[in-house]
């Protein structure tokens, strides 16, 4: 009765799981984790680790994640250890989308011109 990682770890791929595994279960694909079912001893510390609860027992899993109590099995046949030091993929893609700060001319913002704008009169 192993525990299972499922779809919710996809582009995530956090290592915090790795870090509590007593017997190194977890393998690692480009984009997410797996646990091979025949070193897990379902202690289940690695459940409530997960930001983005991708992890059940494979008795306790979603229905439409049933699909990955195969998968962790047979892709972590060849697949690498987890070490815990891979790049977290969620970081890369939540940078992608913090807006870049605009710096405004400091003179400008004291003298309450800047270029371009209409004060609150209505005046440039
Ligand atoms: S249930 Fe325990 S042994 Fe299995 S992968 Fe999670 S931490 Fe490792």
């Amino acid at each position: 009765m192993p525990h299972v990682v499922t779809s919710a770890c996809i582009d995530h791929k956090y290592q915090d799981c790795v870090a509590v595994c007593p017997v190194d279960a977890f393998r690692e694909t480009e984009k997410y984790l797996i646990i091979d079912p025949e070193e897990c001893i379902d202690c289940g510390a690695c459940a409530p680790e997960c930001p983005v609860d991708a992890i059940f027992s494979d008795t306790d899993i979603l229905d439409e994640d049933e699909a990955w109590i195969d998968r962790n099995a047979h892709e972590s046949i060849d697949a690498e250890r987890a070490e815990g030091d891979s790049p977290i993929l969620a970081d890369d893609e939540f940078s992608h989308e913090i807006p870049k700060i605009v710096s405004i001319p400091r003179t400008n913002v004291l003298e309450g011109r800047i270029t371009g704008m209409t004060d609150w009169h209505g005046k440039n």
